[in-house]
């Protein structure tokens, strides 16, 4: 109990420590009194449970595996027939949180390659209809499984789409986007009561592929545990930046890869809890060495052993307020000359061949493809606690620098987060080239490398998601002074 309500200080609740501590510094007290401090420090003890209940949690989950099989798995362009079966199921998965003065938010993660626009504005408009959230109140991250079925149209250019096969993905699609709202509806329905702490661990499987003399990697594993007021373990959210491409190409079995097999041995673990995973700036990790399932349950059980280390040991209590932030700016890419698409679009190279049909289809109706929208969204749990989501497959340098640009903060650095538009590259790896950079455009069906100011673009907009997340405690220690 006072080991309870001294975590409470640590994690910065307002007015009730000192109080509290006055108390406890007392001397000399008459009977009396002595009896009233009793009752009174028991009233703040049982505030301060209170107040480290203050967060209302919710869990939700429906399987998204697809109903009829065969499915076309996303990912690997070498791919050219489609799934045999399946190892586990895939799913999307809803936390909803709730703060004491009624504020929302609800994180949703999927095991597929990468959602689309299309989809993220179907789902926030529903659960706008539905539960009154707000834009900025709802989170996505995609696991980017390889072994997940196609979500059009990312990486469209990869497969030859005939009208049959497509149909198959629309519908597909469809019950997707509906398990994603049933999941965040059950969510919403379930909150309840409970406390929720962090830590953070380390897993070391992921290497940075690009192999250049530069290879950042960020094998941080930050843990958030929430448990019911008996203490079950009702969720835990965890975070890594790897690849999910530990089977290769040649696999043709849904399966949510390490990630999948790393929420199983938690669930597993813990009975009563939902895993979420939420990749990180995965864009240029991958794991090493890869190829089978055995490597990917190996890795799952070396995340998952990872977080239960975390959870054995000292957490730190995490408590509202929640402030959630969205803003949306635009990446530009470099000008690409018509003539080269008119090449590509008679050359030999098939992919080549749709990207140049995308781009000048894009140009005679007027829309030629200069730039994408880039949502970026930021969600901080009390004093020094923030998650911040970046969409498309981002590079690690990004992580690393928002880490070093908010050392006070206690940070969870998501990719793959609201849609997956291509590889955000850094402005080291843009100058580096390579895939990241430049090849993976042709594959996403952008038109090639993005402006120098790539980095800088996101950095401004992180730091206007990040100032409103933080305002109120920064107000608070003006007015201390
Ligand atoms: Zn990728």
């Amino acid at each position: 109990m006072q080991l309870l309500t001294l975590n409470f200080l640590r994690a910065g609740t307002p007015a009730l420590p000192v109080a509290h501590t006055r108390n406890t510094r007392s001397t000399r007290v008459p009977p009396v009194t002595s009896r009233f401090y009793a009752v009174a420090t028991l009233a703040l003890i049982l505030t301060g449970i209170a107040h480290g209940a203050d967060l209302r949690v919710g869990v939700g989950r429906a399987v998204i595996t697809p109903d009829t099989q065969p499915v076309w798995l996303s990912g690997y362009a070498a791919r050219t027939v489609p799934s045999t079966g399946m190892i586990h199921h895939v799913w999307a998965k809803a936390l909803a949180l709730e703060d004491s003065g009624g504020s929302r938010a609800v994180i949703i993660t999927a095991d597929v390659l990468g959602l689309t626009r299309e989809i993220t504005s179907t789902v926030t408009a529903r659960l706008a209809a539905k539960h009154g959230l707000q834009r900025r109140q709802i989170f996505f991250n995609s696991s980017h499984t390889h072994s997940s079925s196609v979500v059009w149209p990312n990486l469209s250019v990869c497969g030859d789409f005939t009208a049959e096969k497509l149909k198959h993905v629309v519908e597909q699609n469809r019950v997707m986007t509906e398990r994603i709202i049933e999941a965040a509806d059950k969510a919403v329905a379930d909150l309840a009561p409970a406390q929720l702490s962090r830590g953070r661990g380390k897993a070391g499987f992921a290497i940075n592929r690009r192999r250049r003399e530069v290879a950042p990697v960020d094998h941080d594993v930050p843990v958030l545990r929430i448990t019911a007021p008996d203490g079950t373990v009702r969720a835990v959210l965890f975070n890594y930046a790897c690849h999910c491409t530990t089977l290769t190409g040649g696999n043709l079995l849904i399966n949510g890869d390490y990630a999948g097999f790393a929420m199983l041995e938690l669930e597993e673990a813990f009975p009563e809890s939902t895993a979420f995973f939420v990749q990180g700036c995965a864009a240029d990790q991958n794991p090493d060495p890869r190829g089978t399932e055995a490597h990917a349950r190996q890795y799952g059980k070396e995340l998952a052993d990872a977080v239960k280390a975390v959870m054995a040991g000292d957490m730190r209590p995490v408590t509202g307020p929640l402030r959630a932030a969205f803003t949306e700016t635009r990446l530009a890419f470099q000008p690409v000359p018509l003539e080269t698409f008119r090449e590509e679009l008679v050359g030999k190279d098939v992919f080549r061949q749709r990207r140049a049909k995308l781009m000048l289809e894009a140009y005679n109706m007027g829309n030629p493809v200069t730039s994408i929208p880039y949502p970026v969204q930021a969600l901080s749990l009390g004093q020094d606690l923030a998650i911040l989501f970046l969409s498309g497959e981002v590079v690690v340098d990004y992580a690393l620098r928002v880490k070093r640009e908010y050392p006070d903060l206690d940070l969870l650095v998501a990719g793959y987060c609201s849609e997956v538009p291509c590889y955000i590259p850094s402005r080291r790896v843009l100058a580096e080239g390579g895939y990241e950079a430049d090849d993976s455009m042709i594959y996403y069906g952008k038109p090639g490398p993005f402006t120098e100011a790539v980095e800088e673009t996101v950095f401004g907009a992180i730091r206007e998601v990040m100032e409103v997340v933080r305002k109120p405690w920064k107000r608070k220690g003006k007015h201390e002074k």
